[in-house]
């Protein structure tokens, strides 16, 4: 009997604890290990922060779906010792394991930059992200009493896929909140280093949602590099170094995220808390250890650069640590993790976004764009927990 640990019940610890029922032993230990008993769709995140979901939509009860024979352990992962084989829990005594798959997840990431942690609003869970929102609809609910014009102005920083969805998510619920609170229009600016937004993108997508925003009035500063955030303003240079400021009483930031801050703790040889691993997944020098997700590096199949970081990518990556374990388990050897992307969507509000299906051929805007963002969050939905959740949770009304 082997005891299989999963530490992470994001996207890729829930894929790999799903597939592992299927290729361990019948008499392996399977372990599941969070801090919290509620998996939460991250890649919704902005929804919850722009007000346009009910948070309870994108998060689902772990124990509920992982199957009867894995024992889940809510507790926070502390430390990992890969020579040991332990890890240790901010409550519960140590755990050791015969294999690990080690799934934890990302952090906003301040980059160092003044003032980020004291005054900026990270999204980077569900609590954060609704704070996201009680923060907006506080500073409109009291304009009325403050006059503060700062109250009516919003600064997203960075427009990588996270700032650009909550900007469309925004255009949707600012006109509500404005009119239930009676408030003059609410500006929105968005500040960006690069001269261009997602480069992943063909510059007519690129094109597309710079005119969605410059419609709906909101304002992208590119070439905007921002140096220091004040309570009350993000203070920027731009492509010529000169200081620049934007007043704002809500300050948000998507200006990028690391890996979990266990894997610096734990000592691992890192950049932004991701390991670089095997083309297996497996830990160097460690072939019980799997790394996988957003604290894991994978090199593409050019060997030149690492697969991004999306959850589509760690969901494969659960399934392939799990795959290759069950090998381990019988003697076999392992196989390379491999990923073919079959599209890539960023939505622009509920009914508009931009995406390429398979390739820069295929270029969707609008609501087909949308439509096809809904279909791969369902899709992910069903394969990672029941049926009875997209039904539940699944993002199409017609299920409603
Ligand atoms: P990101 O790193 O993709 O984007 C951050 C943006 O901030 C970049 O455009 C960067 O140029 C900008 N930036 C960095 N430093 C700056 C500075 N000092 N001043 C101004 N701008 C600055 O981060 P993200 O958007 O949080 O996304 C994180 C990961 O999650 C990415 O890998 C992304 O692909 C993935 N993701 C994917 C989807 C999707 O597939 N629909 C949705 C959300 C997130």
């Amino acid at each position: 009997m082997a005891t299989i640990l999963v530490l992470g019940g994001g996207y890729a610890g829930m894929r790999a604890i799903k597939f592992l029922q299927k290729t361990a032993l019948a008499e392996d230990n399977l372990i599941l290990v969070d801090q919290s008993s509620l998996h939460t769709e991250k890649t919704n995140l902005h929804e919850v922060a722009a007000g346009t979901i009910d948070p309870a939509k994108i998060t689902y009860d772990i124990p509920s779906v992982i199957g009867k024979r894995v024992t889940f352990i809510q507790d926070r992962v502390t430390n990992v010792s890969v020579n040991d084989q332990q890890v240790t829990l901010a409550k519960h005594s140590p755990l050791t394991y015969d294999y690990l798959v080690l799934a934890l997840g990302f952090q906003s990431e301040s980059f160092g930059i003044k003032g980020v942690d004291d005054n900026a609003l990270p999204m980077d869970d569900l609590a954060t992200s609704k704070t996201v929102y009680h923060h907006i609809e506080s500073k409109l609910k009291y304009y009325a009493e403050t006059k503060d014009r700062n109250d009516l102005k919003i600064a997203v920083c960075g427009a990588g896929f996270t700032g650009i969805e909550l900007l469309g998510e925004l255009t949707q619920s600012l006109p509500k909140l404005q009119a239930k609170y009676q408030t003059p229009a609410v500006k929105v600016v968005c500040l960006e280093r690069m001269p261009s937004i997602l480069p992943m993108f063909g510059q007519p997508l690129r094109d597309y949602a710079l005119n969605f925003m410059a419609r709906h009035d909101v304002e992208m500063r590119l070439g905007a590099s921002i140096t220091e955030v004040t309570p009350t303003a993000v203070i920027y240079e731009d492509a010529d170094k000169q200081a620049h400021q934007f007043d704002a009483n809500t300050i948000i930031w998507t200006v990028g995220v690391s890996g979990s801050q266990v894997i610096a703790d734990s000592g691992f040889e890192q950049r932004r808390n991701r390991v670089v691993v095997q083309a297996d997944l497996s830990l160097a020098d460690h072939p019980e250890v799997f790394i996988v997700g957003d604290v894991a590096a994978v090199m593409d199949p050019t060997g030149k650069r690492p697969y991004p970081t999306t959850a589509q990518i760690a969901l494969a990556a659960g399934e392939q640590a799990a795959k290759n374990i069950g090998a381990l388990r019988r003697g076999q050897t392992t196989d390379a993790f491999y990923y073919q992307s079959s599209g890539t969507v960023a939505s622009l509000s509920d009914r508009d976004g931009i995406g390429e299906i398979f390739s820069k051929q295929r270029p969707v805007h609008g609501y087909p764009a949308s439509a096809l963002k809904k279909v791969i969050t369902d899709r992910s939905l069903l394969e990672s927990a029941h049926l009875s959740t997209v039904f539940h949770k699944g993002r199409f009304d017609l299920y409603h």
